[in-house]
């Protein structure tokens, strides 16, 4: 007999919800319950998809792409990935390497599924991308976290890296540009850490550069890959057309890896989701193929958005902020903020309660650093219009300015 009188499974008990989703909702709830609101947790460009973009999914649902695909992908999306991945990142896949899921967090969600025993651990650097170690934990592996330092830019070291890895090692995930600190690892950074991993067979790499295209003061991605092409046989890389072409509702991502791996994240995908939707992935193949400016519009237009966010976030007493060089976060340090009193009378003791007194008193909604792995920090989003970037920071300067010494 089942001795678990709940319906649900026993390992989920230990699966926290996404804190961005979670946050998200309670703005969105917050909002129909009439109050007004400013949300600084949005995930997701605040624009529509490009209109060629748009008018290639409905073309394509005209001429009749309704039906089920290939489970690895559409034959022309994955050619225009390999395409994609030779002309703006120097590297060559074929097509058993390729595999395309129901957006990025898909294939994550599968590589883990595909390729964890019980136990395997997961080396995740702090701050991460709050779905890694859920993710990881709901296919039986264990989250190792390793910290990075604001003092290095977030970014984790080949030392650290070297000191975590153990036998069990299974993954490594590297983010760049990363969600929430917006850290950007340069050439010299990957290959120092490339070289830690030279020495561990047992580890794989997975990259997720969703955030490739927005890399801002003329920056430029770089690819664990380019500098240490030796780890491709144990290399996956991580990508979509949700973030650069706002696309985050078509929900299309893809992997490029080993064929061994492709071939198991596959088998996974014809036995749950069959396939991602037909017409979505005509779509993502205009993204891909068509014209670029309007990613590097995006990314203009976030940059501009990042400077005023930082500018009038970083003026405000308790708060501290660099300047993020990728992604469209803003990570703040509120720790000058921890200890002072509210009008209420509360004491702020953690970045959780901030961000609560943020909601409270600004109608502000941020995310609290807790549910990245650091604290006390709140991640802001800056992909919103620059007139709520202006109202939000200035609800929060004058709830700041409420709070008691
Ligand atoms: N990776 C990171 C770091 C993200 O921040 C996100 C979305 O927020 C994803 C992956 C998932 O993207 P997709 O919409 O392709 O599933």
């Amino acid at each position: 007999m089942n001795q678990n009188p709940s319906i649900v499974a026993s390992r989920l008990g230990q699966v926290k919800p996404s804190a961005s989703i979670a946050a998200k909702a309670k703005a969105d709830a917050l909002r129909a319950a009439g109050r007004e609101i400013i949300d600084f947790t949005v995930g997701e460009p605040d624009f529509p998809t490009p209109a060629h973009i748009v008018q290639a999914g409905v073309r394509a649902l005209g001429e009749g792409h309704t039906r089920y695909v290939a489970s690895a992908g559409t034959l022309a999306l994955r050619k225009a990935i390999i395409d994609k991945l030779q002309r703006e990142n120097d590297l060559d896949y074929a097509l058993p390497e390729i595999v395309v899921g129901s957006g990025a967090k898909h294939i994550i969600f599968n590589a883990f599924t595909a390729s964890l025993n019980p136990g395997d651990e997961v080396l995740i650097p702090a701050p991460y991308w709050v779905s890694y170690p859920e993710m990881a934990v709901i296919n039986a592996g264990v989250p190792r976290i390793v910290n990075c330092a604001a003092s290095n830019g977030f970014k984790l070291s080949a030392a650290a890296l070297e000191d975590a890895i153990t036998p069990r090692t299974r993954w490594l995930v590297l983010n760049s540009p990363n969600n929430p600190t917006g850290a950007v690892y340069t050439q010299e950074e990957l290959r120092d850490i490339g070289e830690v991993l030279l020495k561990h067979p047992q580890v794989w790499i997975m990259t997720d550069e969703i955030y490739e295209h927005f890399i801002y003061d003329g920056g430029r991605h770089v690819c664990l890959l380019n500098t240490t092409p030796q780890l491709r046989a144990r290399t996956l890389l991580i990508n979509g057309v949700s973030k650069a072409y706002a696309m985050t509702g078509w929900r299309i991502g893809y992997g490029a890896g080993p064929a061994e791996l492709i071939k198991a994240i596959t088998l996974l995908i014809t036995q749950s989701t069959t396939c991602a939707t037909a017409a979505a992935q005509a779509a993502a193949v205009e993204a891909i193929n068509g014209p670029q400016q309007c990613v590097r519009d995006a990314a203009a237009l976030f940059q501009g958005r990042r400077d005023r966010m930082i500018e009038q976030l970083g003026a405000i007493d308790g708060i501290r902020c660099d300047v993020p060089p990728g992604a469209f976060y803003v990570f703040a340090s509120v720790h000058g903020l921890i200890g002072r009193t509210t009008p209420g009378g509360a004491v702020l003791g953690s970045d959780q309660d901030v961000a609560s007194y943020f909601i409270e008193q600004a109608g502000v909604v941020t995310i609290d650093g807790t549910s990245y792995g650091l604290s006390p920090y709140l991640r802001f989003s800056f992909a919103t219009s620059t007139e709520e970037i202006d109202r939000g920071c200035a609800a929060i300067a004058a709830a700041v300015a409420q709070l008691r010494k």
